[in-house]
């Protein structure tokens, strides 16, 4: 294990925490597949060490949105097979033909160019089809759906695995989500009048645990194996953390009062106060948003409420209340006493944009 003692902030990722939440799925969702997603390198937790602890737990794929994310999962040697989650440029096309892995099909000539690909290579192509409910980023229209089944089977070299769609709305529109489970359902019947699919996927996290999609056999999990909810459920208190931010203090001081801290001296001293600079900042991925909103970190057992702007590399907290701390100290930055909701909701941003966005300055490190 890396020397901790030598960073300035790094990201323990917890492998049993993301097989343990695994489970919480799979025990609340029996007859269900999994698909675990591990786009955007994972949520930030790093694509190399999930997929590798992910690779012997029997998902039914990895789910990625880009033909090098697919290409990481094969240099790694997993035996679990990428699922490409959107669309892909032509020139892309040959390497998921070449390496078998799943593809989502929104039109016919998508279809077409994947059935030529495959004839010219000698290989089948898995494909599932995708159908928009709703979200408007990409799919088959509904109207689109009437024979479309007879056409694709036309071509000889795809086998049309799965159907699939996304939910736009299921943490935020009650209503709107019933209508897209209708449509999904209505899809699926329409579809299945001329072919069995193996795989038939609707919810992702925000769903999982909330609605109920008859036909669907799969889940594609993103933030919920990573331990966040978007949902209330039940289920929520047994899910665990698994990413924990650190940092460490660099500095202490004590400045005076009527003395400006960080940039445009958005917050000034109102005595005399015992500052702590740690090194982490946005360039890290601690979110600059998070400048002016209450922000604190976790120090020895005390939260120490984050002073004025979120630097490119640096902040400033307040230790005022705190004895005996020293440069090198261990500070939480995001974790079981600092949320990843709680740092959402402070950024006014989505849970996603707080755990994708910690950058690559920042080592993982696999517990
Ligand atoms: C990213 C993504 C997911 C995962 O979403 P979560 O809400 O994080 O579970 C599921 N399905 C598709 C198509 C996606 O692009």
């Amino acid at each position: 294990m890396q020397d901790t003692r030598f960073l300035r902030a790094w990201a323990e990722v917890d492998t049993s925490a993301l097989r343990h939440n695994l489970n919480v799925v799979r025990r609340a969702m029996p007859g269900h597949a999994l698909m675990a997603i591990i786009k955007a390198n994972a949520y930030g937790h790093g694509l190399d060490g999930v997929a590798r602890a992910l690779d012997e737990e029997e998902v039914a794929f990895f789910g990625v949105a880009t033909i090098s994310e697919a290409a990481r999962v094969k240099e790694l040697g997993c035996r679990t097979c990428p699922f490409i989650l959107g669309p892909c440029f032509p020139e892309e096309r040959d390497a998921i033909v070449l390496n078998g892995w799943r593809a989502a099909i929104s039109c016919r000539e998508e279809a077409e160019h994947f059935d030529s690909l495959a004839r010219l290579y000698g290989r089948t192509v898995h494909a599932h089809i995708c159908v928009d409910t709703g979200m408007g980023r990409s799919g088959f229209l509904p109207d689109e759906l009437d024979g479309l089944m007879e056409y694709l089977r036309t071509l000889k070299n795809m086998e049309w695995e799965g159907v699939f769609s996304h939910l736009s709305a299921a943490s935020e529109d009650i209503t709107f989500t019933h209508r897209q489970i209708a449509g999904f359902e209505s899809a699926v019947d329409t579809l299945s009048a001329s072919c069995q699919f193996s795989y038939r996927h609707l919810c992702s996290s925000a769903a999982v645990f909330n609605y109920r999609v008859p036909s669907s056999n799969m889940v594609r999990l993103g933030r919920v194996l990573y331990g966040y909810s978007p949902m209330p459920s039940p289920h929520n208190k047994e899910l665990r953390t698994t990413l924990t931010l650190y940092s460490r203090i660099t500095l202490l001081r004590t400045l005076p009062g009527n003395h400006g801290v960080s940039y445009n001296h958005c917050y000034i001293t109102t005595g005399p106060t015992r500052v702590a600079t740690i090194g982490i900042g946005y360039a890290d991925g601690y979110l600059q948003y998070l400048s002016g909103q209450g922000a604190r970190v976790f120090i020895k057992g005390e939260y120490c409420p984050v002073l004025g702007r979120i630097t490119m590399d640096q902040i400033m907290v307040d230790v005022t209340h705190m004895k005996d701390l020293r440069p090198g100290d261990l500070v939480e930055i995001m974790g079981p006493n600092v949320s990843w909701g709680e740092l959402t909701r402070r950024a006014h941003t989505i849970p996603s944009n707080v755990i994708a966005g910690i950058t690559s300055r920042v080592p993982r490190i696999y517990v």
